[in-house]
């Protein structure tokens, strides 16, 4: 499979692969919704009731949908905001919060944990945006929260559909309470370069060694394309987020992931880095079954694992992270590194 965004053709070509959307009754004439329908004329509208009637349709394939995604256009009503998982790095953020505008992806990571969560493969963007700005105004009105934007699905790879990463951005600029964090494995800067980006703004971007990407990553951006979007975000001034998650087992591990910091190093000033986050390929045991379920033979699963407190890993978890933390902070603080 090509990559889908590293440039705007391929991008532009994935949009048009749209052949439906589904459109709720109650977001026609939304901006949000006009604005896609516009980017996506020769798709064929279906208007439906409520998103769910489709996206949680039972027995549906996820791996087969994803292959020839639907999109649906709907309005969130509730449940804005989530409290972050314990599966996952808070960077020592107190009260850590995420929150879900789309779902789904159109990257085919083999590992992607949302194969096992959504009954389907098929896109939900919800489109009032506003509503969630509300809550975070709401949460935000006695304490200082951070904020994770693009945990399940990725925000910045859809921008130019979208614009939602550009009204985050505005939103954080008159909200100084909110940490806001924008995770993506695209090489699409570009969508928001015009910016005027605020400290409170995070770009994290998630990477992962060449060959982990040829093996297990499908659609998304090459090693290089990534970097490039990130020295284009150092270069007009922010300090951005590398997150070295998942770390997969892969053959010669110690070579490839050595030499893959090394190049991370070698074209990215370290002064450009706000941190770095380390985290083996984990999940749940319940999460695991289901994918395996779905994805029988998975090259994930291929190695040898363990199961403590209900989460699996590989058995050498820590000795992969203990090789990437030490090449890592050969380069960087170590209080920068987590
Ligand atoms: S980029 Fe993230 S959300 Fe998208 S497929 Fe990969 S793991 Fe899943």
């Amino acid at each position: 499979m090509k990559e889908k965004n590293c440039s705007g053709k391929l991008l532009e070509n994935y949009l048009n692969s749209f052949s439906h959307i589904y459109i709720e009754k109650e977001i026609l004439g939304h901006e949000v919704t006009e604005q896609i329908l516009k980017r996506l004329p020769k798709a064929q509208r279906v208007l439906i009731n409520n998103y769910r009637d489709i996206f949680n349709r039972p027995r549906q394939n996820y791996i087969i949908q994803k292959r020839s995604q639907k999109l649906i256009l709907a309005k969130k009503k509730f449940d804005f905001i989530y409290p972050g998982s314990g599966l996952c790095e808070n960077f020592g953020e107190e009260h850590f919060y995420y929150s879900s505008s789309i779902m789904n992806c159109f990257y085919e990571c083999e590992y992607c944990y949302l194969q096992g969560m959504y009954p389907s493969g098929n896109i939900v963007i919800f489109v009032n945006l506003e509503d969630y700005f509300s809550a975070v105004d709401e949460l935000t009105r006695d304490k200082k929260i951070y904020l994770c934007l693009s945990y399940e699905s990725d925000l910045l790879a859809f921008e130019n559909l979208t614009g939602f990463t550009g009204r985050w951005i505005h939103y954080a600029r008159n909200n100084a309470n909110v940490l806001v964090e924008i995770r993506t494995k695209s090489a699409n800067f570009n969508a928001v370069a015009d910016k005027e980006i605020p400290r409170n703004v995070i770009f994290a971007w998630t990477l992962s060694p060449q060959e982990v990407i040829q093996n297990y990553e499908a659609g998304a951006p090459s090693l290089e394309a990534r970097l490039n979007s990130i020295r284009q975000a150092i270069a007009k001034g922010l300090k951005v987020r590398l997150s070295l998650e998942p770390l997969i087992m892969i053959d010669d591990l110690e070579t490839v992931y050595k030499n893959f910091i090394h190049s991370i190093f070698a074209v990215i000033p370290p002064e450009g880095i706000r941190d770095v986050n380390i985290g083996v390929f984990r999940m749940s045991r319940e999460h695991m079954k289901r994918i395996s379920k779905l994805k029988k033979n998975s090259k994930v699963f291929a190695y040898e694992m363990n199961c403590v407190d209900g989460n699996v890993s590989y058995k050498q978890e820590r000795e992969m992270k203990q090789i990437v933390y030490n090449e890592v902070i050969k380069y960087l603080e170590k209080d920068k590194v987590y």
